[in-house]
């Protein structure tokens, strides 16, 4: 336990939390003697009963003893259970130095009360004489941190407040926002303390804990599921990097609606949509930009500094043509301003949500455009949206009515861990002069790879990603994007 303490001061921690409930022989003068004086950093002492979902389940007397003989050796912090602290700080007064905090907790793992009964629940605590007053509750839905949040900026005396469980993760980073004592991070991934407990390194490296206050503008991706989501390293260490006061986070969410009316302050400020939510997204949107309009779905979301208004936009398809229309210019060597998509031949394999971003920016750039999917019916529905050609992916295989097409995969085919599948023959790929594909795990796929043999110019999925990535920021912060930082970043988390 004092390797852990001490490693507790190596990854950033201010104060270390000993939770001597999780010792197998515990000898409390002894042990503890050693470790509040050997500590290198301030002590919270913790000895949790099974009765409060912890792992102590012997005799309530010894527990409390143990806790009264922690301030006498000279902790800084006591944590004692709410059913048992009028009594053990009765059993304290006017026997400590005075330099002991005393946090009486409360935990509810089961939900997240309501906002009156967790007012109530804080009078309660307060009552007890609480130096500080700590509430853990369990998020069964993102917007019940809201309510946690609410707890912290009316509180009169110091207090944490946490939402347990994957969908409480914001409320454990936003907790420096929102004015929380403290909130608890774990030494290593897997070994939490308690659920939904983030490391100590990522509340410090990924999503820089110590720069959030009050002010600071929040921002996440959406998505279900989002523990993936490698958007979170790139927006923050981009926000970082050029002093920008926000914080980016993966957003759980099961309703956007749900999530957009309870989150509906001046503070959180943008989103990114992922799947499956990218067409709800679009149904709340106040206003819509054209693109996203017509592709059905949007890919981020500004709330307008002027009048709060959520404003849609669709930037998939930006980073994907400006990928493409990148490849073309660096091997012809212009840099005319006219799009070298222009008048192309453009066959999109896919019609999904990549798929139409494709197709209506081919479109867009003046490209003639085929689709190509295995549901036949839904090719035809994108191609007639946009003034193309259907077919299915059997007709693709022999389709070569002229030399110099370009050829975009918005499938999944190929995608990790089927690396070995690819949407396209290596035969039909030879009528094709550039081949990008959008799947960017791993960067480079079968068909990339086939593509290349065959002496096309390849663009990979990680361009559209970093293309995309460019203009969010730009949406987000209104400051040009950091592009070498951010090619970095993805280059390290990929
Ligand atoms: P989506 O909306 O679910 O669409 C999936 C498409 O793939 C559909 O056209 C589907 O055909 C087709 N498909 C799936 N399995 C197939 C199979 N076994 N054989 C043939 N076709 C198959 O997904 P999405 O959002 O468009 O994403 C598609 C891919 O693009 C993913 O790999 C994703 O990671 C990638 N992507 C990359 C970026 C980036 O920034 N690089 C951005 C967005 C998406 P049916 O219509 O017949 O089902």
């Amino acid at each position: 336990m004092l390797g852990q303490i001490r490693k507790a001061k190596e990854v950033g921690g201010d104060v270390v939390e000993i939770r001597l409930d999780y010792l197998k022989n515990f000898s409390p003068r002894q042990d503890l003697q050693f470790l509040v004086k050997q500590s290198p950093l301030p002590t919270l002492v913790t000895y949790r009963p099974t009765w409060e979902g912890g792992q102590y389940d012997g005799d309530e007397g010894k527990r409390l003893d143990a806790l009264r003989l922690a301030i006498e050796l000279g902790a800084d912090y006591i944590d004692v259970e709410l059913q048992v602290a009028p009594e053990f700080i009765n059993s304290i007064q006017g026997k400590t130095s005075g330099k002991v905090k005393i946090i009486v907790s409360s935990h509810n793992y089961q939900n997240t009360p309501s906002a009156e009964e967790l007012g109530n629940l804080v009078a309660r605590i307060q009552a007890t004489g609480a130096d500080i007053v700590k509430i853990a509750t369990t998020a069964l839905d993102i917007t019940d941190c809201a309510r946690i949040f609410q707890v912290l900026t009316h509180s009169q005396v110091p207090t944490i407040g946490i939402a347990m469980a994957e969908r409480g993760l914001i409320s454990r980073i936003l907790s420096a926002k929102f004015g929380s004592y403290l909130t608890f991070g774990s030494l290593e991934a897997g070994v939490a303390s308690a659920p939904g407990q983030p490391t100590v390194k990522d509340l410090l490296d990924l999503y820089n804990f110590r720069q959030i206050g009050p002010d600071t503008k929040v921002h996440g991706v959406i998505g279900k599921p989002i523990g993936h989501s490698k958007s979170p390293h790139l927006y923050n260490a981009a926000f970082k990097s050029v002093g920008f006061n926000g914080i980016y986070l993966p957003l759980l969410v099961d309703s956007v609606k749900n999530f957009l009316t309870t989150y509906s302050s001046p503070d959180f400020v943008g989103y990114s949509y992922t799947i499956p939510h990218k067409e709800d997204g679009l149904r709340c949107c106040d206003e819509i930009d054209p693109i996203a309009q017509a592709i059905g779905a949007i890919s981020c979301m500004i709330r307008r500094p002027t009048d709060g208004k959520l404003m849609g936009y669709n930037v998939d398809y930006l980073g994907a043509i400006a990928a493409i229309e990148e490849g073309l210019r660096a091997s012809n060597g212009t840099t005319n301003v006219g799009s070298p998509l222009a008048g192309k031949l453009f066959v999109v394999i896919g019609a999904g949500g990549a798929g139409k971003a494709l197709a209506y920016g081919g479109k867009e750039k003046g490209a003639r455009v085929v689709v190509a999917n295995r549901t036949f019916e839904k090719a035809q529905e994108l191609a007639s949206k946009v003034g193309g050609e259907a077919m299915t992916l059997a007709e693709l295989e022999n389709f070569h009515p002229e030399d110099g097409m370009i050829l975009a995969n918005t499938t999944s085919v190929g995608m990790k861990p089927n690396i070995d599948n690819t949407p396209l023959s290596k035969k039909a790929l030879s009528r094709y002069s550039l081949v990008f594909d959008a799947i960017y795990t791993p960067k480079l796929t079968r068909l990339l790879r086939e593509a290349q043999e065959s002496g096309a110019i390849i663009v990979y999925g990680t361009e559209m990603f970093i293309n995309q990535a460019f203009v969010q920021f730009e949406r987000f912060t209104g400051l040009p994007a950091p592009k070498e930082l951010i090619r970095e970043v993805l280059v390290r988390n990929t």
